[in-house]
């Protein structure tokens, strides 16, 4: 299997995803014309998936393209929760054993949730990296293959496929909002949307708490590393690997711009998305309309797209951000 990640490469992912996996649907929010400027907005509803979230696509096509062996022996991943499901998933739709190694602090619900999804869970540490050197373990021990969240190129080849989507429909498009963590989705993303519609800006969008890795690595030109404060947009936290190989890069080339917002955006964007549109969403997958709601896009061309995310919300914390909450409780994980 080629590792390059090209047009091409999103574009065979395209073909290969199967029908409960994609295309998703795109849907019309006037509601956020005014804050954007009047232009004509999309939310792009990645939370109609199988697992509620765009990570069922790269982990489907990662699945897809392993070779025969390696699909014998199984995969894993230590993941924070969509990944996590995502994979369990999509391994077990493809008859693939997954081990799913999760640390303590990710929350129940999205424990239950790979399980049900049909992945075996191990519970390791209290960090990602203990969860991770049991992933670690696994590989050499075990002869398990680790598909991780976003520096992979089939794993960024499948989230790229969104990018192809809003074209198929929308023709052209002006502008992306979408949430930035590792970079596997915004990087894609771009990269494919740019390849059929240059001139398309794409912004990625985290959190201003001080743990936006791939916004801090972009500043000062290099991988930098930073804390994992709590924040709504849980999904949104975490590093990108010392030995990252593809997202920063990706990233640096192909993104716009980057845009930090606070908690309390986030809170309503999540309460916005629901009241106006019915959609469920964590704050990870909230923060486009966050981000034109509080008029933290200036102008941008249209149409514009957000990606909407991450159905998987834990109900509690989502009830609690509907009646007002602005942030986590101190103490209080998502
Ligand atoms: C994983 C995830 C992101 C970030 O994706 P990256 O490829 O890591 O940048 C954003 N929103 C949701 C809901 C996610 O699960």
């Amino acid at each position: 299997m080629s590792t390059a990640i090209t047009p091409a490469a999103i574009r065979a992912a395209r073909a290969s995803l199967p029908s409960d996996v994609a295309p998703s649907p795109l849907l019309r929010a006037r509601w956020l014309d005014a804050a954007a400027g009047g232009a004509a907005v999309w939310l792009k509803d990645e939370t109609w998936g199988p697992t509620g979230a765009f990570k069922i696509r790269g982990a489907t096509h990662a699945v897809a393209t392993l070779p025969a062996q390696a699909r014998e022996r199984g995969v894993t991943t230590a993941s924070t929760g969509n990944h996590g499901r995502a994979l369990a998933h999509a391994a077990a739709s493809q008859g693939v054993r997954a081990v799913i190694c999760l640390s303590s602090l990710v929350p129940q619900n999205k424990v239950d949730a790979v399980r049900v999804a049909g992945g075996e869970v191990r519970i390791v540490g209290d960090t990602q990296d203990e969860a991770g050197e049991e992933v670690a373990r696994l590989v050499r021990e075990e002869g398990l293959t680790e598909i991780p969240p976003f520096d992979h190129p089939a794993v960024i080849a499948g989230q790229g496929t969104i990018g192809l989507e809003l074209t198929e429909v929308l023709g052209t498009v002006g502008t992306v909002l979408v949430g930035l963590s590792g970079g596997g989705l915004a990087g894609g993303l771009a990269l494919a949307l740019k390849s059929e519609c240059p001139q398309a800006r794409v912004i990625g969008l985290s959190p201003d708490h001080g743990g936006a890795a791939m916004h801090a690595s972009l500043q000062a030109g290099h991988l930098v590393e930073v804390p994992e404060p709590p924040s709504l947009a849980d999904s949104l936290g975490g590093g990108l690997g010392a030995d990252n190989r593809y997202t920063f890069s990706l990233c640096r080339d192909w993104i716009d711009d980057v845009v930090l917002l606070c908690e309390a955006e986030i809170a309503a964007g999540m309460r916005a998305l629901h009241a106006e549109q019915g959609l469920v969403a964590e704050g990870g997958g909230a923060v486009g309309p966050a981000a034109l709601l509080a008029e933290r896009i200036a102008h941008p061309p249209g149409p514009v797209v957000c990606i909407i995310s991450g159905a998987g919300i834990d109900p509690t914390l989502f009830r609690a951000v509907l009646a007002g909450a602005d942030a986590l409780a101190k103490g209080e994980e998502p």
